[in-house]
């Protein structure tokens, strides 16, 4: 990656009335969060069915021990890392206007941002299959599988969205709107694999903003919708992109 680059991602962010970040699993690797993807990603362990939600629907407590033991027993230890710290610094500089994150671990309002619109839920909640009433996860017990809703006794679900889910409506149309009128777009740590979340870069893309990303390995942008591609781990690109933009021409 050259110097040139990075300025030239910095320059656009510096004249763009609106920036935004679309953040997938990789940003949160150096937190010591495996991606589902690729060598060490949970797909090469688990099956991805037990994440299906017929699957869960007939049997909640397989479903629920996976899910507990990736996410809910690491979750309440893993801090946000330089790569969060750096999206919070950019939002609090006034320079990115939002977060929009397929990831369920709630580490970009750790870090600071204060708008994240999560495509995929989050673990900090539950949510009940039958009343539909939603919990902080901290409220329920989790060591008898499935947890019951305190209210009506139905199986509560992590609030993320499950395959064969639908998306947060108001999430989907906020994230879409933003990527039709933003001029630039920073695109960290996805494949662009899942879908529909990873169309939000196509639209923005295809509504003329300028897709910079951060991946140490090509994705499904790369070359084809990314128009600045820093190649390297988030952890030390996204420093240095914050460093470029705060540092005057
Ligand atoms: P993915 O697992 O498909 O891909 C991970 C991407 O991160 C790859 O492109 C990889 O090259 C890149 N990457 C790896 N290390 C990186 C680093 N240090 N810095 C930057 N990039 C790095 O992830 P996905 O495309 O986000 O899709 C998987 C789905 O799984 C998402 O919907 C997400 O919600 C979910 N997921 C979330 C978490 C989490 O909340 N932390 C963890 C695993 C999966």
């Amino acid at each position: 990656m050259s110097d040139g680059a990075l300025r030239n991602a910095a320059d656009h962010i510096r004249d763009a009335r609106t920036t935004f970040a679309f953040t997938g699993a990789g940003i949160s690797v150096e937190s010591g969060i495996p991606p589902f993807r690729g060598p060490g990603g949970v797909w090469s362990k688990h099956d991805p069915a037990l994440f299906e939600m017929g699957y869960f629907r007939r049997n909640p407590e397989a479903s629920w021990k996976l899910i507990r033991e990736l996410f809910y027993e690491r979750f309440n230890t893993v801090k946000p890392n330089k790569a969060h710290t750096a999206l919070a610094e950019l939002e609090a500089a006034g320079l990115l206007t939002t977060v929009v994150t397929q990831n369920i671990d709630g580490l970009h309002q750790k870090a600071g941002n204060t708008h994240v619109l999560e495509y995929h839920g989050s673990t900090s909640r539950v949510q009940c299959m039958s009343c539909r009433r939603k919990y902080p996860t901290e409220s329920v017990s989790l060591d008898t599988l499935p947890p019951k809703c305190p209210d009506c006794g139905g199986v509560l679900k992590p609030d993320i969205v499950f395959f064969s889910e639908g998306i947060p409506d108001d999430v989907h149309r906020e994230a879409t709107q933003l990527a039709r009128s933003a001029d630039v777009l920073i695109v960290v740590g996805t494949t662009g694999e899942v879908q529909p979340a990873g169309r939000i870069p196509w639209v923005a893309h295809h509504n003329g903003a300028t897709i910079i990303e951060i991946n140490p390995n090509e994705s499904a942008y790369t070359y084809k919708a990314t128009d600045i591609y820093l190649e390297g781990k988030a952890g030390r690109m996204l420093p240095e992109l914050l460093e470029a933009v705060l540092t005057p021409r």
